[in-house]
Order: structure tokens, then C-alpha cells, then sequence
């Protein structure tokens, strides 16, 4: 059996074409969503996050600020600029990229951002929100693995689910979205005892744990949806040849360009599974599609009056 391949990139192009929709109803009631994000100190990847993240605003005409205090910067600065931000009335979302200078308070940062304003749903007013399953500011990365689920019709409902992983930021909301769904939800960490035969049960399996080519072909089910989550760069000859022996294209890319992303998911499970995310181009999409999703929502709750009553129809 070879899986369909749930592509998030096409998953990411609906839903921008349905956001366009919605800022054009503010835009019409005189709002324009905008987010607001912070980049501390000098760090490469979240320095591309972002990039993206602002380059995603630009494309769909959403107001957007790069706020970029030094890697020295203080507890007390970053929770200024938070409430300088939270008092803006043109700023919807405010988005701290993670992580933080180790010197920061990273937790009293996070919980100074105004929850109506918390697109990354990482304020314990959201997640509390999430547990008792209310509407509010979701975090990104699950979100994006639900619309790619329930958008595939991928039958949630009585599902068994396994979530490998028990973050914040994906595990635990991923594990709460998919119970709030109908599904029965397992969730597995480092202290699982014999992880492949629970992941064997599962109808849907989330992998978000940050080991690269983890759950094996034999792990999984065969028809089973498997959500790739991870994202691990490979930069080792050896760890390339051992996990991409079989996929000559991948092993191409890796002598080209010395290096190649892998998910936590070895590639081989996409023999055995009956509908598979690609890495990249499967969940990564969604979580930036979420975070414009998150910041239109924001905008559209936040700002009542006009905006509300040109979008009252939306939910
Ligand atoms: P994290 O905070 O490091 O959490 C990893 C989880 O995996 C932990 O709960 C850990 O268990 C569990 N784990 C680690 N080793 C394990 C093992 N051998 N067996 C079973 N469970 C194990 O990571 P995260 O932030 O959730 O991210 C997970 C992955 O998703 C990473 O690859 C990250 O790059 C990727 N990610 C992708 C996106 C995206 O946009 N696609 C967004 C965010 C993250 P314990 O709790 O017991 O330590």
C-alpha cells in the first residue's frame, strides 16, 4: 500500500483564499488585522521563522511590525514592549518567537501578552480555554494538523489517536483538540512504556517528538493517518544513508546540498499507512496559514462595531 499524501502547501492555498475573503469584509468596515512580532537577539532559525511569518502577512495585506530588541535585552525591557504592544489598538496578534535570551523570564513574558491578542495560544487564559473547550486563540502547529484532518475527512470521531510527544506548543493541544473531536486519545512521552505496540493501535498517529525517521514502518498500522510533525535537519552522512537508503532521490539531495529535513516519521512509513503528511510541505504550512488565521480572528473578536457586524455571518 502506498499512502495519499495529505499535502499541506494545497491545505495552506484554501485557506488563504478564505482568509482573503474575510480581510476584505474588515478591510470593507475600515480593520486591518495586523500582527505585531518580536524577535530577540540573533538566532538563524527563528530569524527565517519570522521572515516567513511577516512575508506571510505581506501576502495577504495584513498590517504587520518586526520588533527586534538586542540578545541582551532584559526581562523588564521585553515586558515593557509586550505592554506597549498590548495598548496598540492597530496590533491584533503579538507573536514573541521562541526562543527567548536564556537571561529572559521567558513564562512571565508569555503571560504578559493580552490573551485576546495571544495568536500563539500560549497564554494559560487560552489553554485553559482549550481544556474546557471554549472558543479561543488556538496554538498554530495542532490547529494546522486538525484543518489538515478534518479537510482530508479523515473520520475523527471514535478514532483511537495516538499523540508521541506531550508539549505545550503541539502535544498537549493537539491532544486536547483531538479528544474535544470524539477521538480516544493516548498520549505518549519518553517514559512510555513499549511505544511501538501502543502506536500500533492507533487509527491516527501524531508524531511530534523531535527524533529524526522515530516511528518505524513497523509501528504503524497499515491504513492508519499519520500526522508528521517533526522537522530535523540531517547534516550526517552515516544518519543519511541509514534512514534514506531506500529513497535515492532524498540521498541525492543530501550529497547536493549537505544536508536534508526529515520528520520524525521514517519515510518508509509512507508504504505502510493509508494517508500520510510529507516533511516539508505538510504540517509546516498550516502552522503559519493558522498563525494568519489566528491574527484575522483576533482582529475580528477584538474589534467589534463595524468589523463585527460585516462578518457576523462568520463563526
Ligand atoms: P519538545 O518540546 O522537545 O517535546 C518532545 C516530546 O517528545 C516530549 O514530550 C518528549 O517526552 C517526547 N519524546 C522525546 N523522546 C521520546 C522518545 N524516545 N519516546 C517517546 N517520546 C519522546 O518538542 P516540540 O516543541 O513538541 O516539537 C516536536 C517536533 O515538532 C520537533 O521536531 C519540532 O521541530 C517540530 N515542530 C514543528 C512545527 C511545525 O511547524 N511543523 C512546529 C513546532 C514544532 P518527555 O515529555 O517525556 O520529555
Amino acid at each position: 500500500m502506498t499512502a495519499r499524501i495529505l499535502n499541506g502547501s494545497s491545505i495552506r492555498d484554501q485557506i488563504y483564499g478564505e482568509l482573503r475573503q474575510e480581510i476584505a469584509d474588515l478591510a470593507a468596515a475600515g480593520v486591518r488585522p495586523g500582527l505585531a512580532a518580536v524577535l530577540a537577539g540573533e538566532n538563524a532559525a527563528s530569524q527565517i521563522y519570522v521572515r516567513s511569518k511577516i512575508a506571510a502577512c505581506e501576502q495577504l495585506g495584513l498590517g504587520s511590525w518586526l520588533h527586534t530588541p538586542p540578545a541582551t535585552v532584559s526581562t523588564e525591557e521585553m515586558l515593557a514592549l509586550v505592554a506597549q504592544l498590548n495598548a496598540r489598538d492597530d496590533v491584533d496578534g503579538i507573536l514573541v518567537q521562541l526562543p527567548l535570551p536564556a537571561q529572559v523570564d521567558t513564562k512571565r513574558v508569555l503571560e504578559a501578552v493580552d490573551p485576546s491578542k495571544d495568536v500563539d495560544g500560549f497564554h494559560p487564559v487560552n489553554l485553559g480555554r482549550l481544556v474546557s473547550g471554549r472558543p479561543g486563540l488556538v496554538a498554530c502547529t495542532p490547529a494546522g494538523a486538525m484543518e489538515i484532518l478534518r479537510r482530508s475527512r479523515i473520520p475523527l470521531e471514535g478514532a483511537d489517536a495516538v499523540v508521541v510527544g506531550r508539549s505545550d506548543i503541539v502535544g498537549k493541544p493537539m491532544a486536547l483538540l483531538l479528544m474535544h473531536a470524539n477521538a480516544t486519545v493516548t498520549i505518549c512521552h519518553s517514559k512510555t512504556r513499549d511505544l511501538p505496540s501502543t502506536v500500533r493501535r492507533a487509527d491516527i498517529v501524531i508524531a511530534a517528538i523531535g527524533r529524526a525517521a522515530m516511528i518505524e514502518p513497523g509501528w504503524v498500522r497499515p491504513g492508519a493517518t499519520v500526522i508528521d510533525v517533526g522537522i530535523n535537519r540531517i547534516q550526517d552522512g552515516g544518519e543519511a544513508e541509514r534512514i534514506f537508503a531506500n529513497f535515492p532521490a532524498k540521498l541525492a539531495q543530501f550529497r547536493e546540498k549537505g544536508s536534508v529535513l526529515v520528520g520524525d516519521v521514517h519515510p518508509g512509513v509512507a508504504e505502510v499507512a493509508g494517508a500520510i503528511t510529507p516533511v516539508p510541505g505538510g504540517v509546516g504550512p498550516l502552522t503559519i496559514a493558522m498563525l494568519m488565521s489566528n491574527t484575522v480572528k483576533a482582529a475580528r473578536l477584538r474589534r467589534g462595531g463595524a468589523a463585527h457586524s460585516a462578518v457576523a455571518a462568520k463563526p
